[in-house]
């Protein structure tokens, strides 16, 4: 079904308006995780300052470590709902559990699925079966094929909202937290009708790296960018390392708006 051979038109996938998969590039900003109110709201306020309209935030987090912060649950979704109400914004976040995919449809306007659950085959299925568009990560270490196949899951359910996020693979390389592999973003846009978007925080790990590799996300034709904000990313409860705070943020929208205008 998601094959370009079934259906050679792009899919749209509509997310309040915003019309993903159109020809135009969208960004998806905001923290790593949902911390507080307030903390969310600074980033909604530089989003909105730059005319964007996604915002992401994680209240459930597949962390690494259990003993690390794991989200603040319905409470950060609370907190999503309340500041795409007042800012006007779409938002974001990953679900971790097929029982919290009814859930989420009340707070939320994109289920993410992340990497670790990418071959979660009861939360695909349960994404697929609700009307709501789902942004769907790479797995950590996925063919293309698998990805495509993840994707199959969840629109043989009969959902056809469905994003590709390239988020970098696991390789032999250290000089980067994964591998981020471009080249699948044209390959996806090949053999699939979906609109595909890059995140170039988990895929490097380095906020040294995010604007070049945003650039060539955008010049290779992804429909997308996503990056992870924070107002003091020293003090970030996940991904300190790599978030960027809002003048960095100010300034890598700027860089990528003139590198659009030169493209
Ligand atoms: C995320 O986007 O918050 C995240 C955890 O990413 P990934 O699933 O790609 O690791
Ligand atoms: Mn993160």
């Amino acid at each position: 079904l998601v094959s370009r051979k079934k259906k050679p038109e792009n899919t749209i996938v509509n997310i309040k308006g915003e019309k993903i998969g159109d020809g135009n590039q969208y960004f998806v900003m905001g923290p790593c995780a949902v911390e507080s109110y307030e903390q969310v709201a600074e980033v909604a306020k530089a989003v909105k300052q730059h005319g964007l309209k996604l915002l992401r935030g994680g209240a459930y987090k597949p962390r690494t470590s259990p003993y690390d912060f794991q989200g603040l649950g319905v409470e950060g979704l609370k907190i999503l709902k309340r500041i795409a109400a007042e800012y006007d914004l779409a938002v974001i976040s990953e679900i971790v559990t097929p029982a919290d995919i009814e859930t989420a449809l009340d707070y939320i306007d994109v289920i993410q699925i992340g990497a670790r659950n990418m071959q979660n085959f009861e939360l695909l299925k349960a994404a697929g079966q609700v009307n709501k568009p789902v942004l769907l990560k790479r797995g950590l270490a996925a063919t293309i094929e698998e990805f495509i196949n993840a994707a199959e899951y969840i629109m043989s359910q009969g959902n056809d909202q469905i994003i590709l996020c390239e988020r970098g693979i696991r390789t032999y390389e250290r000089a980067t937290r994964n591998t981020l592999d471009i080249s699948a973003v044209p390959i996806l846009k090949k053999e699939t009708h979906l609109p595909v978007f890059v995140d170039v925080t988990h895929s490097t790990g380095r906020r040294d790296l995010l604007l070049p590799c945003a650039k060539a996300a955008l010049a290779i034709g992804a429909d997308g960018v996503m990056a992870e904000v924070h107002p003091d990313p020293a003090v970030a409860l996940s991904d300190s390392a790599q978030q960027m705070d809002i003048a960095q943020f100010n300034e890598f929208m700027e860089e990528l708006k003139s590198f659009q205008r030169q493209m």
